[in-house]
């Protein structure tokens, strides 16, 4: 599972990160993805900071 945040969406607000700290990080205002390629352990917080993504920008590639 492959997974991406899209810059141009991103609002910035950290759901992710609190969701998820092992694969998204802010930088900035924006977060981004520590490694695209999800380690199998985190593929159920990924999704899950996905759904919880207020702007839709988390692409997930399953
Ligand atoms: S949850 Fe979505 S909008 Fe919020 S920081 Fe993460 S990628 Fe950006």
């Amino acid at each position: 599972m492959r997974v991406m945040v899209d810059a141009d969406e991103c609002v910035g607000d950290g759901v992710c990160v609190e969701i998820c700290p092992q694969i998204f990080k802010m930088v900035g205002d924006l977060a981004v993805v520590r490694k695209e390629v999800v380690p199998q352990e985190c593929e159920d917080l990924c999704r899950e900071a996905a759904e919880a993504c207020p702007a839709d920008a988390i692409k997930i590639d399953e």
